[in-house]
């Protein structure tokens, strides 16, 4: 259940923590890795809170954290290291006492002198530079929107959009960790054989349908032995919070490709995810059981059920997706929304998606992410790819400038972002993804 970190009446003395919608109030205080733009700084594990990042390392050296308790500090001394890994190796244990500490350290009714002190640990966002927050080890990306399932399935079989598993599974194919980069990342257009349905042969040259994906990711924070499985109802504490993931993809490239074994070169050659890592704890609010499944669907099998995960195995998150074209940079006009989904219209939690991944005797290794798949939802408003949102192209999109696209162009800037809310909680967000594609 909710702890005091999350208490709505927290305030912060950090001023640009307390503004209405402030992606980080104190109740958010999620983990990156940064440091000083243009310095030669070793990257390090901070906390965003308001516009600015708090160096929980320069807080344990300046002795802020002698009067907490001993894990705490343990979990404050891994915050010297260039990833969240180390942290999350400390267990839940030690980063919620460190949770606690940064909570009353930059609270309103922190003692003065420690305030004093904490000012000069701060860091404003716009002056540091991010890093990739995990050392990331596998990515396995899902398919649990059966919105997204439901639309893609629907351009390849119109009669018959879903296959047979894909309502009693968690549908997912092994990703590539060697190419995932921060948001801000450049991404190049891909280079790949495409076959389209009318050429005689496929072609080598640069994707001519590139896409993005809007989908969430979960890092795992405790590790499982090899032929062991994480039973559904331990899944959640498994799991040590959720980034935004952008999966670019190339649709040529997949058509072709995709068939036997799913995807591989359309999807591996970049996948960028957001700076900031929302913890569990920050989350635990804005629990919620996902949206009804249809009459008639069966019921997950045993080892995919639990009544804690039905009844609070989502996280009530609306992500969006806007573009920026380069004329819309040209003439300093800002970046247009595409669409807006939510979490709890996806098919599987992601407690879910860890139990069956691990089902099999799977080892999962700290670090390793889990992308939720595109996150759609039922109406056109809410498809998170131009995969749907143009219905392969056929349909292209008019901008507000009389721009159109069917697929993603050179110069285009995708931004994701997302934010939880709930009456009685404080709205915290993600901050956001971004990536330009170049050629
Ligand atoms: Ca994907």
């Amino acid at each position: 259940m909710p702890d005091a970190t999350t208490d709505p009446k927290l305030r912060s003395w950090v001023t640009s923590a307390n503004a209405p919608l402030a992606d980080f109030p104190i109740q958010n205080l999620p983990f990156g890795v940064f440091r000083r733009a243009q310095s030669r700084e070793a990257p390090r594990v901070g906390i965003a809170i308001g516009e600015q990042i708090l160096d929980v390392a320069a807080c344990l050296a300046a002795g802020l954290f002698d009067d907490a308790d001993d894990d705490a500090r343990l979990a404050a001394r891994m915050c010297a290291s260039p990833t969240v890994n180390a942290l999350m190796e400390r267990g839940v244990v030690a980063r919620r006492a460190l949770r606690n500490a940064v909570s009353l350290l930059l609270s309103q009714h922190a003692d003065v002198n420690h305030r004093q002190i904490a000012e000069h640990a701060l860091i404003p966002q716009h002056a540091a530079e991010m890093f990739l927050p995990a050392e990331i080890g596998d990515y396995t990306d899902f398919y649990a929107s059966v919105h997204h399932a439901h639309n893609v399935g629907s351009m390849m079989r119109p009669d018959n959009p879903l296959l047979p598993n894909y309502k009693w599974l968690p549908i997912a194919y092994h990703g590539r960790s060697s190419t995932i980069v921060v948001s801000g990342t450049p991404v190049t257009r891909p280079s790949g054989q495409r076959k389209g349905p009318n050429d005689a042969e496929p072609s080598f040259g640069p994707a001519r349908s590139l896409d993005y994906e809007l989908e969430l990711a979960a890092l795992v924070g405790t590790s499982n032995a090899m032929g062991t499985a994480v039973p559904l109802a331990d899944a959640d504490e498994h799991l040590f919070g959720l980034c935004l993931l952008n999966d670019w993809s190339a649709r040529d490239i997949q058509a072709w490709e995709y068939q036997p074994l799913g995807p591989f070169l359309a999807k591996n050659f970049a996948s960028s995810v957001s700076p900031w890592v929302v913890t569990r704890e920050a989350l635990e609010p804005f629990r919620a059981p996902l949206a009804a499944r249809a009459a008639g669907d069966p019921a997950p099998l045993p080892y995919l059920a639990d009544a804690t995960d039905a009844k609070r195995g989502g996280v009530d998150i609306t992500l969006t997706v806007s573009l920026r074209t380069q004329r819309m940079r040209a003439e300093n006009t800002p970046a247009e929304q595409l669409s807006e989904s939510r979490a709890l219209d996806l098919y599987w939690t992601f407690g879910q998606m860890l139990a069956h991944h691990t089902s099999n005797g799977c080892a999962m290794r700290v670090g390793d992410m889990l992308g939720s798949g595109t996150v759609s939802g039922p109406s056109r408003a809410e498809r998170g790819c131009l995969l749907e949102l143009t219905w392969r192209g056929a349909e292209p999109l008019t901008l507000s400038n009389g721009e159109t696209r069917a697929f993603l162009e050179d110069g285009d800037e995708v931004i994701m972002s997302a934010y939880a809310t709930r009456t009685g909680a404080v709205r915290i967000g993600f901050g956001s993804c971004t990536g330009r594609v170049v050629g």
